[in-house]
C-alpha cells in the first residue's frame, strides 16, 4: 500500500506558503516538478472547512484502461465516523483511500464530500481538509521543529510543543541536547520507525484536518511503542471522519464500521461482533489473520 508515498501529492497543499530558506525547501521544489496530470477544473471552488460527509457513488476505477480495480462502489461515511478497511492484499483498500485526495480520478461514478463532487473543488482546498498518516513518513533534513511545523506553517512554538506532546514525542525531544533544534535526517539524528510515525501524528494535530486517512504500519513495532502510537492515533481521530487501511486487530475492533473489500468490491460491512456472528468473509479472515493478534 505504498501509493501514498508520493510526496508531491501530499505536500502541494502547503507548498505555496512554504517559507524560503527553511532546510528542505529545495528538495520539495524538485519533487514538485513531477506534478501529475490531476488538475483543478476551470471553475473549481475553494472550500474552507469540510464536515467530512463522504460518499462514493457507483465508483469505478482502474490504473490501466483495461483492468478495473474497483467497479460500482457505493459507500457512505458519516462525519466523525471511523471506518476500517480490511481484506486480502491487493483487494483495493489503498486504492479506495487514494481516490479521496484525488491522487487518481475515478473513471466512473463520483465521490462527494459534503455533497460536492471532489472534482469541483480546488485540489489545494480539498487536500487541506485531508490528513494522511502512513508508514513511510516524509521527513526532510531539518530540525524537529521544522518537521513538525510542516503540518501548519503558521503554528506557534506553544502549538508545536502541544502537538509533540499529543503525539507522545515530548519526552524524547526534551532529552535531546538540542531539543526542538535537533537536526534530523541525513546530516543529523536518525529517528526510529516509531518516532517517525509520531512525527507524522504531531504534524496532523497541527494540520487539524476534518478527514483523516490512516495507512496502518504493517511492520512490527515493540509493544510499548505500538500502544503509544495507537493511543495518539485514536486521540487524533476523535471528531474526524477517519478511513483506516487496517492491519491491527485493536483498530479494527474499535472502528465504528468495518468495510471488507475483496476482488468483487465491498463484500461486507458492519461492526466486529456483527461480522463475526454472520460467519462471512470477515469471520474467516479474522480466524486466519488475527487469531494470534
Ligand atoms: P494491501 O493490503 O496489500 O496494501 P490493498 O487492498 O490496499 O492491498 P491496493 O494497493 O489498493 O490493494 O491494490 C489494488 C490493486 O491495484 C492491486 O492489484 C495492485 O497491484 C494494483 N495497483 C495498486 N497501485 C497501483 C499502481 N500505482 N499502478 C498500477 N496498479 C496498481
Amino acid at each position: 500500500s505504498n501509493i501514498f508515498f508520493r510526496p508531491i501529492e501530499k505536500i502541494n497543499s502547503v507548498i505555496e506558503s512554504y517559507p524560503k530558506g527553511i532546510a528542505g525547501f529545495k528538495r520539495y521544489v524538485e519533487v514538485l516538478d513531477t506534478e501529475p496530470d490531476i488538475a483543478d477544473a476551470k471553475d473549481a471552488k475553494s472550500v474552507e472547512s469540510l464536515r467530512g460527509d463522504i460518499r462514493f457513488e457507483q465508483v469505478t476505477f482502474g490504473y490501466e484502461a483495461d483492468r478495473n480495480i474497483l467497479s460500482d462502489i457505493d459507500l457512505t461515511i458519516r462525519p466523525g465516523e471511523t471506518i476500517a478497511f480490511v481484506g486480502p492484499s491487493g483487494a483495493g483498500k489503498t486504492t479506495i483511500c487514494s481516490l479521496l485526495p484525488r491522487f487518481y480520478d475515478v473513471t466512473g461514478g463520483r465521490i462527494t464530500v459534503d455533497g460536492m463532487d471532489i472534482r469541483s473543488l480546488t485540489l489545494q482546498s480539498l487536500r487541506k481538509n485531508i490528513g494522511i498518516v502512513q508508514q513511510d513518513v516524509f521527513l526532510f533534513s531539518g530540525t524537529i521543529r521544522e518537521n513538525i511545523a510542516y503540518g501548519d506553517l503558521k503554528a506557534t512554538e506553544e502549538q508545536i510543543w502541544e502537538a509533540a506532546r499529543r503525539a507522545s514525542l515530548e519526552e524524547m525531544i526534551r532529552q535531546l541536547p538540542q531539543g526542538m533544534d535537533t537536526v534530523i535526517g541525513e546530516r543529523g539524528v536518525k529517528l526510529s520507525g516509531g518516532q517517525k510515525q509520531r512525527m507524522a501524528i504531531a504534524r496532523m494535530f497541527l494540520k487539524n484536518p476534518p478527514i483523516l486517512i490512516l495507512d496502518e504500519a504493517t511492520s512490527a513495532l515493540d509493544t510499548a511503542t505500538e500502544q503509544a502510537i495507537q493511543k495518539s492515533l485514536s486521540e487524533l481521530s476523535v471528531g474526524r471522519t477517519t478511513l483506516v487501511i487496517a492491519h491491527r486487530l485493536a483498530t479494527i475492533k474499535n472502528a465504528d464500521r468495518i468495510v471488507v473489500v475483496d476482488e468483487s468490491g465491498i463484500a461486507e460491512q458492519g461492526r466486529h461482533q456483527e461480522l463475526i456472528a454472520s460467519g462471512g468473509i470477515y469471520s474467516r479472515l479474522h480466524e486466519a489473520q488475527y487469531q494470534h493478534a
